[in-house]
């Protein structure tokens, strides 16, 4: 059967890293018709926007998509396009699985956890404005009421929404994925002693939902106690559901601890669409050089066989990463340096792609 799927390759080191998940994928022998659109600066020019509207067309009507890092520009430009395209198809729950692989070059062998982090509202809307330009309205009564202070000229706000539905719907997501992935404990990040009004919302919603799953164990944590934490004890970590700004951050210390950002993969789910994109950007310090690490990309490609069925596809290519990285002899630089503290010996993007088509051609599972 032929699947259709949308390939956005991004820019950066994203058409190097898709183009690697491209071909291991149909090494494995699954028949993907790539139906290929750009984003991202890059095609303002031509188009008008980062985001055009044939891109949005072509994940409508397809329904699944393989991305590569888009670049936001930082502190003005443009939107990020990521962040767009998760609010044109409310992919409200990006899924990213941490777990040890031999050969990583991680200083643990023993992480195997998941994030999911609700990817809809929170510090990530979008809501930010200059304190000037509300003057003395309702924001500038309500500060002045809480804290006793006038908003200062040149003070920035930025708004934190926080919703009872979409704090459900992610627990809730959290807690099913659990229950089918034979996951055991679900823990909720938040920093509830702060924030009493958001993260307190968000928290007693995680409460409740976790009331309607004894099979799952639950706990809470404060946000900088998960991150000490994590980075001690990984091992006493399952599923972690995170509200948006939270989940971004412990996405990348989870990835440090299986190795760095290479090694992530995600995806981001909504009813009836998801895009599968590595946890890491697009990294213009190393692109075009054929040095980046294809994995995070791959394992992402691996999570998109599973949604489409192709689940002996996609196990066989989790075993080609992993006899290669555990060879040890041919990974790429990131790696190498986590190994020995030194680039020396690394191979580059297309030869480390090459091992692992290499290897799927002996995997059987
Ligand atoms: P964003 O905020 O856009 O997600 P980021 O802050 O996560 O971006 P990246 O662009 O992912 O930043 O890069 C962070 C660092 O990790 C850079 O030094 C980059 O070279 C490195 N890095 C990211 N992805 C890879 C990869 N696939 N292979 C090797 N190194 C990578």
């Amino acid at each position: 059967m032929t699947h259709e799927v949308v390939l956005i390759p991004g820019d950066g080191i994203g058409p190097e890293i898709t183009r690697a998940a491209q071909r291991v994928v149909a090494a494995a022998g699954v028949d993907i018709s790539w139906h290929e659109v750009q984003a991202g600066a890059g095609v303002i020019d031509q188009y008008g926007a980062p985001l055009p509207d044939h891109v949005i067309d072509a994940i409508r009507t397809y329904g699944v998509a393989l991305k590569g890092p888009i670049t936001t520009p930082v502190g003005s430009g443009f939107r990020s396009v990521n962040v767009a395209l998760r609010h044109a198809f409310n992919l409200y729950a990006c899924v990213r699985p941490c777990a040890s692989m031999p050969g990583d070059g991680s200083r643990y062998d023993n992480v195997d956890l998941v994030i999911i982090r609700e990817n809809s509202e929170d510090l990530y809307a979008g809501i930010e404005f200059d304190a000037d330009s509300v003057g003395a309205g309702a924001i500038a009564d309500t500060v002045k009421k809480q804290t006793g202070k006038e908003l200062g000229p040149q003070t920035a706000i930025s708004i934190k929404p926080i919703s009872r539905a979409a704090s459900e719907r992610i627990v809730r997501y959290a807690f099913e994925y659990a229950r089918a992935n034979g996951r055991k404990k679900v823990t909720a990040v938040h920093k509830a002693n702060i924030m009493k009004c958001t993260d307190g919302l968000y928290l007693h919603v995680a409460r409740d939902v976790a009331a309607e799953y004894p099979d799952i164990a639950f706990e809470d944590k404060i946000v900088d106690a998960a991150c000490m934490g994590l980075v001690m004890h990984p091992e006493d970590f399952d599923v972690l559901v995170l509200p948006n700004l939270y989940g971004d951050i412990v996405s990348d210390l989870s990835a440090g601890l299986i190795g760095g950002l290479g090694m992530a993969p995600g995806a981001n789910i909504g009813d009836g669409c998801a895009i599968f994109e590595a946890t890491h950007g697009s990294a213009p310090d190393i692109a075009g050089q054929d040095v980046a690490n294809p994995t995070a990309e791959i394992l992402s490609a691996c999570m998109l066989l599973d949604h489409l069925g192709e689940t002996t596809a996609a196990a066989r290519i989790r075993a080609a990463v992993r006899v290669t990285l555990s060879s040890g002899a041919s990974v790429t630089q990131d790696v190498r340096r986590a190994l020995t503290g030194s680039y020396d010996g690394a191979v580059g993007t297309t030869q480390f792609t090459d091992e692992v088509i290499d290897a799927l051609s002996r995997m059987v599972v």
